[in-house]
């Protein structure tokens, strides 16, 4: 995966690269990260990058010709937005299967419309709320990104994860066995991996019923469950009821 980032503050991104998962794929070349200063592709003398909104407003927008300049000649342009598309792992796995991506990054109150019309093929927020520039976005998405790429994390680890399937994930422990009056739920070190992965199930299910029920929803509405799963969801769900 080839990333291309456009910014007014390249420097944010020295640190995705400097540390654990991340790191280690950029140094076995799963990924090539180039980063650009959307200030050096400024024709004006004071190399400014914005200007006051046509007919009022408040604050400052991005001009067209830097950003233009900027992105002549790039592939699958996705602009950061608080407008966008909300992102999720179904977005995350779609991108994961791109070649090249460039991440457009806005500040102020963002761009003129026209660069988004003539160049942006998907606008995608990281959730609703609004944050002051589009590089932690930038980062939010290649590091969910990075972390699908083939080599990057083993595939048992990624099959269990949250929002995987359509369930959030089981509670973790590890050592030691008590701490501080604590003690690891006795299943798990039974050895029994039958008992221990429908215990894990079953706590996955109960999790997302309690505080993501729209996640087994569309996870039903997709087809995306097993028959064991959809009989522990509605075994569970009628619990509840009860
Ligand atoms: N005036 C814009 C609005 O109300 O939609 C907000 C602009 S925001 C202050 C500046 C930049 O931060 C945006 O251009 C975008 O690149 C980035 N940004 C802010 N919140 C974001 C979010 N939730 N997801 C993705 N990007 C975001």
């Amino acid at each position: 995966m080839k990333f291309t980032v456009l910014s007014l503050f390249p420097d944010f991104f020295n640190s995705l690269n400097q540390f654990g998962i991340i790191r280690r794929a950029l140094e076995e070349n799963r990924f090539s990260l180039d980063v650009y200063n959307i200030r050096d592709f400024s024709t004006d003398k004071h190399r400014r990058v914005d200007d006051y909104p046509y007919a009022g407003g408040s604050g400052m927008v991005m001009t067209p010709q830097p950003l233009a300049d900027a992105l002549a000649g790039r592939k699958h342009v996705i602009y950061l937005s608080p407008r966008g598309e909300r992102l999720t792992q179904d977005i995350v796995r779609d991108l994961a299967g791109y070649e090249e991506l460039t991440l457009l990054c806005g500040h102020y109150e963002g761009i003129d419309q026209r660069i988004i019309d003539r160049y942006v093929e998907k606008e995608i927020s990281i959730g609703d709320y609004v944050l002051s520039g589009g590089e932690i976005p930038a980062m939010v998405l290649m590091d969910a990104i990075i972390r699908l790429l083939p080599g990057v994390i083993t595939q048992d680890s990624l099959t269990h994860e949250s929002h995987n399937l359509f369930l959030l994930e089981y509670d973790q422990y590890t050592r030691p066995e008590t701490f501080d009056g604590q003690t690891v739920p006795e299943i798990l070190l039974s050895g029994n991996h039958a008992l221990i992965e429908d215990y894990r199930l079953e706590q996955a299910i109960r999790l997302t019923l309690e505080r993501r029920p729209d996640l087994i929803e569309e996870g039903i509405r997709q087809g995306a469950f097993t028959s064991n799963q959809l009989n522990r969801i509605n075994q569970l769900r009628e619990e509840e009821k009860s």
